[in-house]
């Protein structure tokens, strides 16, 4: 068995497998089980544990299997080989895998909710997770309208008056421009922004899931109530914030 990946921000795309497994066989079967996701739960297996996989393209001395289905996370993989003469061989493989390079272009309200959750800090992202799971316990549809955001869409907001700052936690990113917001807008899918969210207490369910987990909502704010936005920085690191974003 090997470790093989540890991947807490991009999706599994291919997994490279030694050739040291081919013992003249077309077909091998990996299993793929004991994994993490990204809020460090257990992940239910997407397909049975056991896939088998023809042969791939040859490259140098490995192949590659397409693996895009499976979430990323902590991989554990063991490998069985069906020999010409029926033999059947366990054996470890040592096997590194490549992520997909992510598209952070485009409308990212548009994204699904998984690309969203994927746009947030690291750290906040099982906050939200979190937060998502409790409204959802309390029979709300909650889902993601904006999690990370260009600055680009932000200035069209703040001309729009939807936003009162030019740079918000939305719009935060690593120094390479990998999207790292601090900041998510949720809606229940039903109401978006109307009167029935607050009317059926949406706003205060979020509200108070968020404060729960030390989260700022901005339903707290005063100067500019904002109830779908919550954020795991306080308003007085913006500034650092937006420095350390390389913007
Ligand atoms: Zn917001």
């Amino acid at each position: 068995m090997a470790n093989f990946c540890n991947l807490k921000e991009e999706r599994i795309t291919e997994v490279t497998l030694p050739n040291l497994m081919d013992k003249g066989s077309p077909h091998l079967t990996i299993g793929l089980w004991g994994f993490l996701d990204f809020d460090g739960k257990e992940l239910q297996i997407l397909r049975p544990p056991y896939v088998n996989v023809s042969k791939g393209a040859i490259k140098g001395k490995v192949r590659l299997y397409d693996l895009s289905s499976y979430h990323p996370g902590t991989w554990t993989l063991e490998a069985v080989v069906q020999g010409a003469d029926n033999l059947v061989t366990w054996d470890k493989l040592t096997v590194y895998v490549r992520a997909r390079k992510e598209d952070w272009s485009g409308d990212s309200s548009q994204w699904s909710q998984e690309k969203k959750l994927s746009s947030l800090d690291p750290l906040f992202r099982p906050a939200v997770s979190a937060v998502l799971a409790a409204l959802r316990d309390q029979g709300f549809q909650p889902k993601i309208f904006f999690g990370w955001r260009s600055v680009a869409v932000q200035h069209q907001l703040f001309l729009q008056g939807r936003t009162k700052v030019q740079f918000s936690f939305h719009n935060a990113q690593r120094p390479d421009g990998t999207p790292n917001a601090y900041a998510a807008d949720i809606v229940d899918s039903r109401w978006g922004w109307t009167d029935a969210a607050q009317q059926n207490g949406f706003w205060d369910a979020l509200g108070a899931e968020a404060r729960e987990r030390g989260l700022v909502w901005g339903g707290d704010w005063t100067s500019f109530r904002d109830v779908a936005h919550i954020q795991s920085r306080q308003n007085s690191e913006l500034a650092a914030t937006k420095r350390e974003s390389g913007l």
